[in-house]
């Protein structure tokens, strides 16, 4: 498979998957860490050669940019803000904004889609609940949950937490990690056949220009449901993952604890070596 720059939008595709996505991205109204206003996320995106974006702000636990003190329907109402007013300038300008969210779950991160405002104020449970139940009710409501950056070390992160089976899919690709945490995740992914995902994790506009992460289909997405049908099928796209990025060398290490989760959500400490990853 071919991956290109093409001269005119510097934007990377891939031969067969014309139509791209990016389905990680913050905005500065609903993400505490957000730079960008969502409305001005849309002129750039079109501009890169993007057929669509998921807004996927941090909810209540991550670094939200809403009041946590707000009544559970006013949280939600102000959170969906960021993805709001990015759907508003997608509707002028023709281009296609769909919602989700980050949630945190002590301190492991998800992606979750499908599921909308309304839901989300209709089940406050989702808030707090432990992450096994939160893939079990995401699941059972006909939502995606993709576990975020898997490998990833940060100074917030205090271990590594896998949940291959408590996820519908992970992102192999975050262009907010260094490229060892993507290596790691995409080999881990692919060893155990769990689809793979790659977003930007986009906070500032400034860097969206030539971003060599998104997702990439062969057929256009008309609705937030068709994103979750296909990524749970595994068909029809394919994520874009640079070449240094999926390749493990001798120098890479992880420098946290890492635990891998059974199907009874216990973790079991982990090195590379027992994951396959050295
Ligand atoms: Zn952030
Ligand atoms: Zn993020």
């Amino acid at each position: 498979m071919k991956e290109s720059i093409e001269e005119n939008d510097m934007s990377v595709t891939v031969e067969g998957y014309p139509y791209k996505y990016e389905v990680h991205m913050h905005t500065a109204e609903s993400s505490a860490c957000g730079k960008t206003h969502a409305a001005d996320y849309i002129a750039a995106f079109i501009e890169q050669g993007y057929d669509g974006m998921i807004i996927t702000d941090h909810f209540f636990h991550g670094n939200t940019a809403v009041d946590r003190n707000l009544p559970w329907e006013d949280f939600v109402e102000e959170f969906c803000k960021g993805y709001e007013i990015a759907k508003a300038e997608g509707d002028k300008q023709g281009f296609k904004v769909f919602f989700g969210w980050e949630a945190n779950r002590l301190v492991d991160e998800y992606l979750i889609y499908g599921l909308d405002k309304a839901w989300l104020k209709a089940h406050p449970e989702v808030r707090d609940c432990p992450h096994d139940e939160l893939f079990k009710l995401i699941d059972s409501e006909g939502g995606l949950i993709v576990g975020a950056h898997p490998f990833r070390e940060r100074p917030y992160v205090p271990k590594v937490n896998l949940h291959p089976l408590q996820v519908h899919a992970m992102e192999a690709c975050n262009f907010g990690n260094p490229p060892y945490q993507d290596a790691f995740a995409y080999n881990f992914c692919k060893d155990r056949n769990i689809i793979m995902t790659s977003g930007t994790d986009l906070h500032d506009v400034k860097n969206l220009a030539g971003a060599p992460t998104g997702m990439c289909f062969a057929e256009p997405l008309n609705d937030i449901s068709d994103y979750v049908k296909r990524v749970k099928s595994g068909k029809g796209f394919v994520p874009l993952i640079p070449e240094e990025r999926k390749k493990i060398t001798p120098d890479m290490k992880n420098m946290l604890p890492m635990f891998l989760y059974d199907e009874k959500n216990i973790g079991h400490p982990v090195e590379l070596e027992d994951l396959g990853l050295k």
